[in-house]
């Protein structure tokens, strides 16, 4: 399979400058894919975009939009299609994180970090896809966690693992539907990344601790897992689906 020169990847949750889905961006980028970063900090989001083109000479935009919310989501795809080439790639990587422990629950606090990381890959997803069926081309990879495996375990708690759980199902079920039409639906699902979403709690102390139950004996970085998210988007990886890529330097069986 060959993909068009000119093919756009959405990325949602890209806009933070020490986050995952920015790493992402930028590999893409090199890659030569045109970027669509979607994210709620749409000032950030569009100094990305900026970025990325001042440095790799592509095209990227950015976009303001809340992925819990339809409406929001329909106005920032809808943007992109009419701005930007085809969008061939979606990764789903806009998801909050929770530290609370269970006793101390809520039912907001649950249904807020359902509604961004569970719900807003279900809104991108259906929206993106009309136009990746009538293309019958299309690659989506949205971000699971090593805490759906192992119950959190570093910083987030159960809502956090429980929404990433959640995303393994619906990529599964996703990919049934979407073979027939030449679109690939896959998870990666990453150890502990040092990004803003740990809310800085993942000191050197404890990068060191950690570290000495990984494998690989070190802490991931955001560009290990970009390598996976760029490979799983590439024309190579159209007869990967319904798969969940562990990415924790083998943390998954320590
Ligand atoms: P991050 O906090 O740097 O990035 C999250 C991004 O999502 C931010 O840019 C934020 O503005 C955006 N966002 C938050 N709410 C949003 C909303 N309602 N609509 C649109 N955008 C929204 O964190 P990260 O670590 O790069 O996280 C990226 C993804 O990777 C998340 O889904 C996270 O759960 C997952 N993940 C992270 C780790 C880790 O250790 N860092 C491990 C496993 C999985």
């Amino acid at each position: 399979i060959t993909f068009p020169t000119d093919r756009t990847a959405v990325l949602t949750g890209a806009a933070s400058e020490r986050g995952i889905g920015r790493a992402t961006a930028d590999k893409l980028a090199s890659l030569g894919w045109s970027i669509a970063i979607v994210d709620i900090d749409g000032d950030a989001a569009r100094e990305a975009a900026a970025a990325i083109t001042a440095a790799r000479g592509i095209r990227a935009i950015g976009v303001a939009a809340d992925v819990s919310d339809k409406d929001s989501v329909n106005a920032a795809i809808s943007k992109i299609e009419a701005a930007m080439p085809p969008i061939v790639g979606l990764v789903n990587l806009a998801g909050i994180s929770s530290p609370t422990e269970f006793m101390n629950e809520t039912v907001e606090a649950w249904d807020r970090v359902f509604a961004i990381n569970m719900r807003g890959s279900f809104l991108v997803s259906q929206r993106v896809l009309a136009g990746m069926i009538e293309r019958q081309l299309g690659r989506i990879v949205s971000i699971s966690s090593i805490s759906a495996q192992r119950g959190g375990g570093t910083y987030s708690k159960v809502a956090y693992s429980a929404s990433k759980a959640a995303i393994i199902g619906f990529t599964r079920a996703l990919a049934r539907e979407m073979g027939q039409h030449n679109i690939t639906v896959n998870a990666v699902a990453p150890g502990p990344i040092d990004t803003d979403i740990m809310g800085g709690t993942l000191s050197d102390e404890r990068k060191n601790a950690m570290s000495a139950d990984i494998l690989m004996g070190r802490v991931g970085t955001r560009d290990d897992v970009a390598a996976l998210i760029a490979f799983l988007l590439s024309a190579d990886a159209g007869y990967i689906t319904a798969a969940t890529y562990d990415i924790n330097g083998g943390l998954q069986v320590s």
